[in-house]
């Protein structure tokens, strides 16, 4: 990265052709980097196995704490150990022991993403066998059933779907199950926004304060993101609640002799939620900054809209096919300039190169702000939840915004 330290020295007359010259050169880099295909290279599963149980240990019930305690559900103590084990018969797709492990007596509740795969393992506990599609670090746009997915999604008694603007490839599938397979989409519990709704908050302006966002920000490509709607409606925790809501009431009217089990759960899981969802608002009220910075794959617009943050970022779209054009780069860089911004975000299971070049040019750090999709393999076989992951948010968010 040295090219861009000697352009850090040029003097300040001449800071708008060098925000050009980077921004070209981070387009001519993402070119090169699409070409290869690296935009998966972390995201590929390192391994087949992500049973928690694979190696033998048995995975405790997730209502209780190791410490005995009952309350807050997946919380990472401060020490670092994980607290929320995986409850009994979670696995992941391409475990070879899955097969093995299903309980004929069991519900078999099959997931696409990790948000509603940890509701309903959580909240099923040991009643259910629950299953997670994508294999652990896999990216979740990419992803496209195989015929051994399509066989468990048809031998379950639920799939849990986030919705068609998410998994395309769902609508076919879902024609071709029996009625014995019941559909849960969760899209239908939440209020959608737009693909191209990008609110309020989003900073979007030019060097000469023209608006630039009609004709750059609509450019973007979402090949996997039918209907125009925006799908990653979970980073609001008021939707995550719903979804849980309706996972527990699947259950409850799929297995009505464990209702009261299957409620009790979900109230718990709920209550996590909500801690979470004053919490973020606390944080973003409370803050010296309430405006963030974003270099990586865009999924957050929810989130944005929830908790009143303001935000650049270079991508307007999750979507891996998407590309940052010449503006959106200098578009950002100016408002790092602006703003002091201390810190650039990217998503979790990338290598974050946009993010990271910006950061070294602007001499300010970058960090990871997860959007949940899915867990790496050692986050998968450590239990972490997505309450978890929301309080890891919380945390850099606590931090990027008070320095
Ligand atoms: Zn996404």
């Amino acid at each position: 990265m040295d090219k861009f330290k000697i352009m850090k020295g040029w003097p300040t007359s001449h800071r708008m052709p060098r925000r050009l010259v980077l921004a070209l050169v981070l387009v001519v880099m993402l070119a090169a980097v699409a070409v290869t295909g690296c935009g998966r290279a972390e995201t590929n599963a390192s391994g087949q196995s992500g049973s928690p149980s694979a190696d033998g240990s048995p995975s405790a019930d997730g209502a209780t704490m190791s410490d005995g305690s009952q309350a807050a559900y997946g919380v990472t103590k401060s020490d670092g150990s994980p607290t929320a084990e995986v409850a009994n018969g979670a696995t992941m797709s391409e475990d070879s022991t899955a097969a093995n492990n299903v309980s004929p007596d069991k519900l078999q509740v099959v997931c696409t993403l990790f948000p509603q795969y940890d509701f309903a393992r959580y909240i099923a506990g040991d009643l259910a066998d629950v299953t997670l599609l994508l294999s652990p670090g896999m990216e979740a746009h990419m992803y496209d059933p195989t015929p051994a997915d399509m066989k468990k999604i048809s031998r379950s008694d639920v799939f849990i779907y986030t919705g068609d603007a998410m998994e395309g490839w769902a609508a076919q599938i879902v024609e071709s199950l029996d009625a014995s397979v019941h559909v849960l989409d969760l899209s239908g519990y939440v209020t959608l926004r737009e693909e191209d709704d990008h609110g309020e908050n989003e900073v979007v302006y030019g060097h000469d304060g023209h608006a630039v966002e009609a004709e750059d920000a609509h450019d973007h490509e979402g090949h996997h993101h039918h209907g125009g709607f925006d799908p990653h409606y979970w980073l609001d925790m008021t939707n995550a609640a719903a979804m849980a809501r309706a996972v527990g009431d699947t259950l409850s009217a799929l297995d009505p002799a464990n209702k009261d089990a299957y409620a009790a759960r979900t109230a718990e899981y709920v209550a996590q939620l909500e801690r979470l969802d004053n919490e973020f608002f606390e944080v973003v009220q409370s803050s010296v900054r309430q405006d963030v910075v974003f270099g990586g794959r865009f999924a957050y617009s929810y989130f944005m809209a929830r908790y009143g943050l303001n935000y650049a970022t270079v991508y307007h779209s999750c979507s891996a096919e998407s590309d940052p054009s010449v503006s959106d780069m200098i578009r950002v860089i100016d408002y790092i300039d602006e703003h002091d911004s201390p810190c650039i975000l990217y998503e979790e299971l990338s290598n974050g190169t946009v993010a990271k070049t910006i950061a070294d040019d602007a001499n300010i750090e970058t960090a990871v702000f997860t959007t949940g999709h899915n867990v790496s393999l050692d986050e998968f076989r450590q239990g972490v939840s997505f309450i978890d992951l929301m309080d890891q948010n919380l945390e850099i968010l606590r931090k990027v915004l008070n320095e």
